[in-house]
């Protein structure tokens, strides 16, 4: 599939994301947390109402990942996924634009703290990786997609394997330059502080594997 550009909006804030020398760029894993507990929100309401859903109560949660060797962090979440169709929508435009607008009104007189406390959503996450993929598999359908994408110049949707409903979002961790040390979102102190200053709300397990490596 050809590569597809973002929105013009979206554009911009991702550049200035990207371009951001923001201290606290930590903040993309509360952004992802609370995505996926959106997501798991969603998939529990309906289980509620809808009897042919069979939930028990280990069925939802949060999980994240790092792999050191291959830098990557994941975060995994059994929520109610997306269809090829809402990968391209949620994925490929702002939602609020109002962020934008809100940021560049406050830029100037506060650039350092204006991210950590709004929301910006899910394309926070391009702030610490240099790509991103989100794979996914909505409740109902029995077919998966990829969402990839390495930031401004647009994304790729494809079909993927993934055996079970929800979303997993990949993201290849930034190599560390002289100013700036990514390895930080590799390690599992630093990841589990994070989890506990922004994420202690949230109502489902956040699972945390680094075991493996
Ligand atoms: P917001 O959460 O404020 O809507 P985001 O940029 O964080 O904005 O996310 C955009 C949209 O992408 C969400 O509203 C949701 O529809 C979709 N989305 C993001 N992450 C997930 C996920 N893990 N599972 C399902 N949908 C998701
Ligand atoms: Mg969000």
């Amino acid at each position: 599939m050809a590569k597809k550009e973002f929105k013009a909006e979206s554009k911009r804030l991702l550049e200035m994301m990207i371009n951001s020398i923001y201290t606290q760029r930590e903040i993309f894993l509360r952004e992802l947390i609370s995505n996926a507990s959106d997501a798991v929100d969603k998939i529990y309401y309906k289980a509620l109402t809808d009897d042919k859903l069979i939930f028990n109560k280990e069925d939802y949660y949060i999980k994240v990942t790092a792999d050191k060797e291959a830098r990557t962090l994941t975060i995994a979440d059994t929520g109610i996924g997306m269809t090829k169709e809402e990968l391209e929508n949620n994925l490929g435009v702002i939602a609020k634009s109002g962020s934008l607008a809100f940021k560049k009104e406050n830029e100037a007189q506060d650039g350092h703290n204006i991210i950590g406390q709004f929301g910006v959503g899910f394309y926070s996450a391009f702030m610490v990786a240099d790509v991103v993929t989100v794979t996914s598999r909505a409740l109902g359908g029995d077919e998966a997609y990829k969402w990839e994408s390495e930031g401004a110049d647009g994304y790729t949707i494809v079909p993927a394997e993934k055996a079970a409903v929800g979303t997993e979002i990949v993201m290849k961790i930034k190599p560390n330059t002289e100013d700036d040390n990514y390895d930080e979102f590799l390690e599992e102190y630093r990841l589990r502080a994070i989890v506990k200053k922004y994420s202690d709300f949230i109502r489902y397990p956040i699972k945390m594997d680094m075991s493996s490596r």
